[in-house]
């Protein structure tokens, strides 16, 4: 027997909480389109967003380290699949819509540029006086406007529900399609996707900057959480390699955020009774206890300054800012060196966006291809 959408729908009105996304009841696509026969409208958006272009290129984007230090390690397509499937463990376990949340994570980096936030902080200064830039609103750019893969519109044309999960907060910008309505919460879906996120990086940046040596075990000594996390590993596993310990530290690390997001959440919305008292809520639904946000915190500390400024990390991330700012400066100052697709675009979005859309669309290897091609002259062109 085939299962329709109809038959997925009548199982998302049984199954899910409540407070969660129903795709039947999704506030729809800024252009109308007849519905899927056998897939609900968040499962469509899940789908576009993987058969992407933005998509595939964000296995040659920097999460932290520069691919060619080693591929053992995440980049921003291995940070997106461990981020959906965290989302999808807790939206699943909360009765809340997995195929949104996961199609929010898919979709949630799309707009990063190379070279990790050393890319975002260059163009956004770049662009300061010319509408700013930010990676949320990049990503919803790449969904809404520089996808082209549809006949009768621009972008992905996704439901308004995956579009404000990507967007995250706030909106004081232009943005040529309707934005979402702006409400007090996001879905849950959305927040989870968040926190999914969040959880994704903390455990593999960990887990990277061990296995590269740039973290001491000695050091993470200093961080609650993990000191006890490590002990009780250390109990569970009994006598192991350090690389097993670490890696079942990491799992039990996971683990320990995980169940604790779902208890906490749980706890914090008995009672909401539809998604319009999420979205009206003024208190955060989706979140930590006070304790476990507290040890997530000095973790997130811990690796800003021991892991995102330890020198060896900043010195590839100065190269990086480097790169972009001279590609940005040769392209505005001599537009004629830029391929006709971009120029195109001139008219309709204004020189420095076309030039920043173009830069943080690029891969890191593109992006220094380019650079040197542009720079070098010994290089062919
Ligand atoms: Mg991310």
């Amino acid at each position: 027997m085939i299962r329709t959408r109809e038959h997925l729908e009548a199982e998302e009105r049984e199954r899910l909480a409540p407070c969660a996304a129903r795709a039947a009841e999704s506030l729809g696509r800024v252009v109308f389109e007849t519905a899927h026969p056998y897939r609900t409208a968040f499962q469509r958006d899940r789908d576009r967003v993987l058969h992407s272009r933005a998509f595939r290129r964000l296995e040659y984007k920097t999460q932290v380290f520069v691919p060619h230090e080693g591929d053992h390690y995440r980049n921003r397509l291995t940070h997106t699949l461990e981020g959906a499937q965290i989302a999808r463990t807790i939206a699943r376990t909360l009765c809340l819509n997995q195929d949104l949340a996961e199609a929010v994570v898919l979709a949630h980096d799309l707009g990063h540029t190379p070279f990790g936030h050393a890319g975002e902080r260059v163009l956004a200064d770049l662009m300061k006086d010319q509408g700013g830039f930010d990676h949320n609103r990049q990503s919803l750019r790449v969904v809404d406007l520089l996808e082209e893969r549809y006949p009768g519109f621009r972008g992905l044309n996704l439901t308004m529900e995956t579009r404000e999960g990507i967007l995250k907060h706030g909106h004081p910008w232009e943005h040529p399609i309707p934005l979402p309505p702006e409400t007090p919460h996001p879905s849950l879906e959305a927040r989870v996707a968040d926190f999914a996120d969040e959880i994704a990086y903390t455990n593999h940046d960990l887990d990277d900057g061990l296995r590269s040596g740039l973290l001491e075990r000695d050091q993470l000594e200093e961080v609650g959480l993990w000191r006890e996390v490590r002990r009780e590993t250390e109990v569970r596993v009994g006598k192991a390699s350090r690389r097993v310990l670490d890696a079942q530290t990491i799992v039990s690390l996971i683990n320990r955020l995980v169940t604790d997001l779902v208890e906490e959440t749980d706890r914090r919305v008995a009672g909401t009774v539809s998604i319009d008292s999420v979205r009206s809520s003024a208190a955060p639904l989706v979140g930590f206890s006070p304790e476990v946000e507290r040890g997530a915190l000095q973790l997130k500390r811990f690796l800003s300054t021991r892991l995102y400024q330890h020198h060896q990390v900043v010195r590839a991330v100065r190269k990086g800012e480097r790169v972009l700012s001279e590609l940005f400066a040769v392209y505005r100052d001599d537009p004629a060196r830029l391929p006709p697709h971009v120029v195109t675009r001139f008219e309709v979005d204004g020189p420095a966006r076309a030039v920043a859309d173009y830069i943080a669309g690029m891969t890191d290897r593109f992006a220094l291809d380019e650079h040197r091609k542009l720079l070098d002259p010994h290089e062919p062109v």
